[in-house]
């Protein structure tokens, strides 16, 4: 946990400043089966800029060679798919959500 603490701080570091919250927790509850909807990033959209990985409060948005969503940890609180500057987040209904991930 303190590693993943320390590779978000790192990372926001390389990031251009932002004017707003700004996170670096990490979610350690499982979401269990009670999330409503949940964030779906249309990568053709997406220019990884890594806002919604700062914005997040559970912190677990990944910037890797996509931004990836851990859908164990997130809570389906929106800010994400509020945050975009590509709108490039879906907030899909779990009871409507076609793909493949967890819970
Ligand atoms: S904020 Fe939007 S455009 Fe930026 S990395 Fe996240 S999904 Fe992609
Ligand atoms: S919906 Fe909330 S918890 Fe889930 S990835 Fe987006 S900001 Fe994080």
């Amino acid at each position: 946990m303190q590693e993943l603490v320390k590779q978000r701080t790192k990372m926001l570091e390389t990031l251009p400043k932002i004017v707003g919250p700004v996170s670096v927790k990490v979610s350690d509850v499982h979401t269990g089966v009670w999330r409503y909807r949940r964030p779906v990033i249309r990568h053709d959209d997406c220019i990884r800029c890594g806002i919604c990985a700062e914005y997040c409060p559970c912190g677990v948005i990944e910037k890797a060679e996509v931004m990836t969503v851990d859908y164990t940890y997130c809570k389906g609180c929106g800010i994400c798919t509020v945050e975009c500057p590509k709108k490039a987040i879906d907030f899909v209904l779990e009871s409507e959500f076609e793909g493949e991930g967890d819970q």
